[in-house]
């Protein structure tokens, strides 16, 4: 996919309007807890701020539903961005309007700012072309790093498109786009797809992209489940999604036809409940009375084994309810295997990335993408709205 880039930008100094991703968690005092997303679009300000443009960042958080909530406020945010990059970033209350424009012209060469949640404003879910001509009138020059926000048609990230007169893509996104794409366009073999999570329903579309392309596809999770409980397999009361047993079914058939290897899990850790402090065995198969919670160690090393001698790994969903210590082993276990390949290996999902994270293994992996939803949807239909918009007004 070819996007137009910063280095296509002739920069000279201007305004530049810059979407990124600063949707990160707050505690109730309005801390930053994660400021993951913010750093990762630091390379992208650094790069305006050394060729000395006004960077005008923009981006939403939570779900204020386009009124003004202040515990949404990007006030923290900016407070975080400002100590990351050792310089002032101004605020700016508003998000278009006199006020905003004159803050800009005040700004000096190289200066920050950051815009209030976009959200606060009705139309930025709704793409409106109001709100995306007062963005436009704050630069020239665009350019989205929101790779986690790229799935949405939202007016910072469609409508204003359009409405400026130089765009281009940021250094996460080019990242993301290319190391998503390698996965999707020509992967070297083997290639093995790892899928976990909670649901097969919010899988499936990406769950069949995979399967479409990959030589062994692995499957933990609660997912699992609901494809062992279609083999006619005891669940036990594990987390099944009856309603997709069919389509679990019909998706093992077309892989056992194309000749890709499924591995399911062959043990499991069960606990009574969904408790850290819950009795729990390791067995192989489920009894009633008890749900299954992780893959068991023998499901480790069958799945280790696999990644072992992989060229390409895409790993989506944790294995089990790694937030729970005594359910965390099966994530922990693939999480190691995968970041000992030796191939490209690549991380999608917001559970998935944070629980490599708390392993302390994301460096060790070739990408670890930021967005959850984004990823899902470009490995799903190799596109998203907001590269769309980049790609036509090049
Ligand atoms: P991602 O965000 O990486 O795409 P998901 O959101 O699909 O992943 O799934 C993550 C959730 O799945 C976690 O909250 C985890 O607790 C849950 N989960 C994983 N395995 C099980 C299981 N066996 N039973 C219940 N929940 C599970
Ligand atoms: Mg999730």
């Amino acid at each position: 996919m070819i996007l137009p880039n910063l280095e296509s930008l002739e920069l000279n100094g201007g305004a530049v309007l810059l979407r990124v991703d600063f949707n990160v968690p707050l505690d109730k005092a309005g801390n930053v807890t994660d400021d993951t997303r913010i750093r990762g679009a630091l390379p992208t300000i650094r790069y305006l701020q050394e060729r000395r443009c006004k960077v005008i960042l923009c981006s939403h958080l939570g779900r204020p539903e386009g009124q003004r909530v202040e515990k949404f406020s990007l006030v923290g945010a900016g407070e975080r961005l400002a100590t990351l990059l050792e310089t002032e970033v101004i605020f700016s209350p508003e998000l278009i309007g006199d006020g905003v424009e004159q803050l800009v012209r005040d700004l000096p060469a190289g200066g920050i700012m950051l815009l209030e949640n976009l959200r606060f404003h009705p139309g930025e879910q709704t793409n409106d072309a109001g709100l995306a001509a007062g963005l436009a009138r704050l630069a020239r020059i665009y350019v989205n790093d929101a790779f986690g926000c790229m799935h949405r048609k939202d007016a910072s990230i469609d409508a204003v498109v359009p409405m400026m007169e130089h765009v281009a893509a940021g250094l996460l996104v080019e990242a993301e786009v290319r190391a998503l794409s390698q996965v999707l366009g020509q992967p070297e073999r083997p290639f093995v797809a790892v899928l976990g999570g909670a649901k097969v329903s919010d899988k499936l579309a990406v769950l069949e992209a995979l399967a479409r392309r990959c030589d062994a596809l692995l499957i933990g999770g609660a997912m699992a489940y609901t494809f062992l409980a279609a083999q006619g397999r005891k669940v036990g009361s594990s987390r099944v999604e009856e309603d997709k047993k069919l389509l679990a079914r019909r998706i093992l058939e077309r892989c056992a036809e194309r000749g890709t290897k499924v591995l399911l899990p062959v043990d499991h850790v069960v606990a009574t409940a969904l408790k850290p402090e819950a009795e729990t065995r390791i067995v192989g198969s489920i009894e009633d009375g008890w749900m299954g919670l992780d893959i068991g160690p023998a499901t480790v090393a069958a799945f280790a084994a696999e990644i072992a001698g992989a060229k390409t790994v895409f790993w989506n969903g944790p294995m089990g309810v790694f937030e729970m210590a005594p359910f965390a082993k099966g994530t922990l276990g693939v999480a190691q295997a995968i970041a000992q390949c030796q191939g490209y290996t690549v991380v999608g999902g917001g559970d998935s990335a944070a629980a490599v994270a708390q392993a302390g293994l994301a460096d060790q992996l070739s990408h670890v993408s930021t967005g959850g939803g984004a990823s899902m949807e470009f490995i799903e239909d190799g596109d998203l709205p907001g590269l769309k918009a980049l790609r036509k007004q090049r």
